[in-house]
């Protein structure tokens, strides 16, 4: 067998997919593309131009006429229509709406078929929601990181807590399952694993650990 061109990676909110995603990228040099990005620079022109979060055709027109450019290699880069929007993509208004704008069928079909494209000629680590179940199903390789939610709350507590936000756990507990809870629901893509994915629990692993063991995969095979 040879080295996984195509790697799929996917999880729930700070299952560290990302921050895995490109350092494996890197160790391989391979491109890394966050989709998370791209479905939340969207949420943000939504959410700009006082878009209806439950108007589905308005969302579906919108992903159809907006130019979304991302760039993942170091940290989550967006331009929205030339426009950069990096500093909004974790904002509040954003965190909030994203997940009723990924819920929308029209949304995804846009946003899934550009991210195709992007992996066309392999030699790409993509991370997500969907992407070993739908985006790239013929991926060569496909890893699940699983994270309690107490866990991903506490991550992602100390995590602001260094930005010097003055955040409570109970408020990002709630939060984070209330995403959760609507990526997994959803009707069209949700968030779960695919029959041939490598499940890894994370909660009792940091990231070094993590991108340890998915590189010994990855040269075993
Ligand atoms: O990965 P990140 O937390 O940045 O993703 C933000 C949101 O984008 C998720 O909560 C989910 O609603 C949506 N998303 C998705 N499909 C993907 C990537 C992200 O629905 N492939």
């Amino acid at each position: 067998m040879s080295k996984p061109s195509t790697i799929a990676i996917d999880g729930p909110v700070a299952s560290g997919k990302s921050t895995v995603g490109r350092r494996l990228a890197r160790r391989l040099g391979y491109r890394f593309v966050d989709t998370g990005a791209m479905y939340r620079a969207l949420t943000w022109e939504a959410v700009r131009l006082g878009i209806d979060l439950e108007d589905e055709a308005a969302l579906t027109r919108l992903a159809e006429n907006t130019k979304i450019d991302i760039e993942s290699s170091e940290g989550s880069s967006a331009t929205v229509n030339g426009r950069d929007v990096t500093a909004e993509l974790r904002s509040e208004p954003v965190e909030r709406g994203v997940s009723p704008v990924s819920r929308v069928a029209g949304v995804r079909a846009v946003l899934v078929k550009k991210q195709q494209a992007m992996a066309e000629g392999g030699k790409i680590v993509m991370a997500g929601r969907d992407i070993g179940t739908n985006v790239l199903t013929g991926a060569d390789l496909k890893i699940y990181l699983d994270v309690s939610v107490e866990e991903q709350a506490r991550r992602r507590y100390n995590e602001l807590r260094e930005m010097g936000q003055d955040v409570e756990y109970q408020a990002i507990l709630d939060g984070l399952t209330r995403r959760d809870r609507i990526d997994s629901s959803r009707s069209a893509n949700p968030l779960r694993p695919a029959a041939d994915a490598v499940r890894i629990d994370t909660d009792e692993m940091n990231e070094d650990g993590v991108v340890e063991h998915i590189m010994q995969m990855v040269e075993k095979s």
